[in-house]
């Protein structure tokens, strides 16, 4: 560490804190970091106590965290960043899951009506029910061939699945057909499309497709349609020219589901800037997990300290510090998000629904599973090279006197965090930290404890999470001033 930046770095410790007065040659370095590491800890025990029962949106446990964050917020001294005086602190994001109940499909053709064995068959939607009746019904082949639009509108689409891909339908979904009704080769695919549909999922209330899918073994399909007809159809469908086919024949599908539909919330904090319009810098960290997650063992909760408690205390602390040492030029935002292990939904909605403007964000740091490296350690950059903080983010690590650490491992984490949303969107959203700057270091982690109930906190290492801390610390400081980080970028109306 060069002379400067040790300097900094005891400016930066000693600022707003009472202690420091008490200690007139400035604090041992060690010493705070040790102060650093025992708040944070603090926060994680909370957060990952078997009474907030693992964090999951929509649960008891998912609210006792969300109190607890603006709790903490609101006894450091933020403000609330949602912008709303009708919602102080909590941003709601709608979500839905649904769990299939039951389902019949019954196949009509000149033979009369059948319904498909319940066991050889299987249906799937989001919604509490569906019934389809008398819909027309189009044979595709294996789905690889191009198919004008006006042939899958509103009907029924058979398609030949080989392998069981959930994937398979997707194109089709996009012309709109009624269902698309899957024809798998034997009951071993059939179980695997079963078990991919019948998990439950969270979804994002405004974006959850209204797909119907639909799933039958070959031999009960056959036994369905007049005697050699679907002999006749998969020879057709192997030959070159074949497009589709219409079939003499119409099915009918009903489908029930427990949907359920609750709002939980992305908490949002602030402190204000000094300079109106010139801009904000966004923290952000998800504060939910799984929840109950190996129920009827001795151990059922997925207690999420590393994932993500470990990030919402960094997130709080880095507040706290920012907060005495402020106000800056530009406004910070703290923004705790929900749904992140179902696919980054409330940055997702967050993004949908912003508290402020989204291009008037400079800068957005995400915190993300940090206690994972001992200290001194380098520094994962997930985001490098996609935005305009490369510079100060490349200075700030050399002025911390580590180095960068393994490009292609931290790339591989790109869509796989809440910045990701907010990057899709065109925020400058980047993550740092010691925790994913190799496969040697975050390795052990992801194979033993990531996402499982041993995710405790014993074994947490807050040497890494103190360096992330710190470096944030010196990032935030900078990028929130108009003078150090001018980004022009910025529109001229903000
Ligand atoms: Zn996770």
């Amino acid at each position: 560490m060069t002379t400067l930046g040790r300097l900094v770095l005891v400016w930066l410790v000693c600022a707003g804190l009472a202690s420091c007065a008490t200690v007139p040659a400035g604090p041992d370095p060690q010493i705070e970091r040790d102060a650093i590491a025992a708040r944070m800890l603090a926060d994680i025990e909370v957060l990952a106590s078997d009474e907030f029962g693992g964090r999951k949106p929509g649960t008891p446990g998912g609210e006792k965290t969300i109190s607890y964050i603006i709790e903490r917020m609101q006894a450091i001294g933020l403000q609330s960043g949602t912008n709303d005086p009708g919602s102080a602190w909590r941003a709601p994001v709608e979500l839905l899951t649904s769990k299939p109940l039951d389902h019949t499909i019954t196949v009509r053709t000149s033979n009369g009506a059948g319904q498909l064995p319940l066991d050889k068959s299987a249906a799937f939607s989001l919604s509490s029910r569906v019934l389809i009746d008398g819909v027309e019904v189009v044979f595709i082949g294996d789905g690889s061939r191009q198919i004008p639009d006006t042939e899958i509108t509103g009907r029924i689409v058979v398609m030949l699945d080989s392998i069981g891909d959930p994937a398979a339908a997707d194109a089709i979904f996009t012309s709109n057909p009624a269902a698309v009704l899957r024809v798998v080769p034997d009951e071993a695919v059939l179980g695997k499309l079963r078990t991919f549909y019948s998990r439950e999922r969270l979804l994002l209330a405004d974006a959850a497709p209204d797909n119907l899918n639909a799933i039958v073994t070959a031999q009960a399909f056959a036994d369905a349609l007049p005697e050699g007809e679907w002999d006749r159809l998969t020879a057709s469908a192997s030959q070159t020219d074949f497009r589709f086919e219409v079939l003499e024949a119409t099915i009918a599908i009903d489908v029930h589901s427990e949907r359920r539909e609750f709002t939980s919330s992305n908490v949002i904090g602030q402190i204000s800037g000094q300079l109106p319009g010139s801009g904000a810098v966004l923290l952000l960290a998800h504060w939910d997990h799984f929840g109950e997650c190996a129920p009827g063992t001795p151990d059922p909760i997925c207690n999420g300290a590393v994932d993500n408690a470990s990030g919402v205390a960094l997130m709080l602390e880095l507040a706290a510090r920012l907060k005495a040492q402020g106000p800056f030029d530009r406004d910070i935002y703290f923004l705790a998000t929900s749904a992140e292990e179902a696919g980054l939904l409330g940055a997702k909605s967050f993004v949908d629904a912003p508290s402020i403007p989204l291009d008037s964000i400079v800068a957005a740091f995400n915190f993300d599973s940090v206690a994972v490296a001992p200290a001194g350690g380098s520094v994962g950059f997930v985001g490098e090279g996609r935005t305009a903080l490369d510079a100060v983010v490349q200075e700030a690590v050399r002025a911390s006197g580590v180095e960068l650490g393994n490009r292609e491992f931290a790339e591989s984490f790109l869509r796989r965090h809440d910045g990701w949303a907010l990057l899709e969107a065109g925020v400058p959203s980047v993550l740092l930290s010691t925790a994913f700057s190799s496969e040697i270091v975050l390795g052990p982690y992801l194979a033993t404890d990531y996402h499982r109930p041993s995710d405790e906190t014993e074994g947490l290492q807050m040497g890494g999470a103190v360096d992330d801390l710190l470096l944030h610390e010196a990032l935030v400081i900078r990028t929130a001033s108009t003078a150090a980080y001018p980004a022009s970028d910025i529109p001229a109306s903000q």
